[in-house]
């Protein structure tokens, strides 16, 4: 989609340090990480968010997941742990209005979640 910043780093117009790619997910390094390790995961396909969900294209959920998996078992900081968030909207503090995953993880992460 035109001025999403996710597409652009998806069809190689912006710059990205990739961790993780296939045919349906890109990961890659978050530029301002809130975490020693702090990866995003996003589907190849624009989608807004987590709201825009439904029938027609839920099937883009299971590779997200599945390239989660895979990141969790590659990068050795993720071993003891780690948590996993999609914000949606204003309230969540969404900045990015490409559907996304943070993997947060490499030291015991707050509990606060609110
Ligand atoms: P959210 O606030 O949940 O929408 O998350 C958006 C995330 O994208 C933030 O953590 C930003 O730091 C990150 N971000 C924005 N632009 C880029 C970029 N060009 N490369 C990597 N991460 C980015
Ligand atoms: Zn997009």
């Amino acid at each position: 989609m035109k001025d999403c910043v996710f597409c652009k780093i998806i069809n190689g117009e912006i710059p990205s340090q990739k961790v993780f790619e296939n045919d349906r997910v890109l990961a890659f390094h978050d530029i301002n990480p809130a975490a020693p390790i702090h990866i995003l995961v996003t589907p190849k396909r624009h989608i807004s968010s987590l709201v825009e969900m439904n029938s027609s294209n839920s099937a883009l959920l299971p590779p997200l997941f599945e390239a989660i998996a895979e990141i969790a078992k590659a990068e050795k900081g993720l071993k003891n742990g780690f948590r996993v968030v999609s914000n949606v909207g204003e309230d969540a503090g969404q900045t990015v209005a490409h559907l996304h995953f943070h993997i947060l993880g490499g030291q015991r992460l707050d509990m606060k979640m609110g």
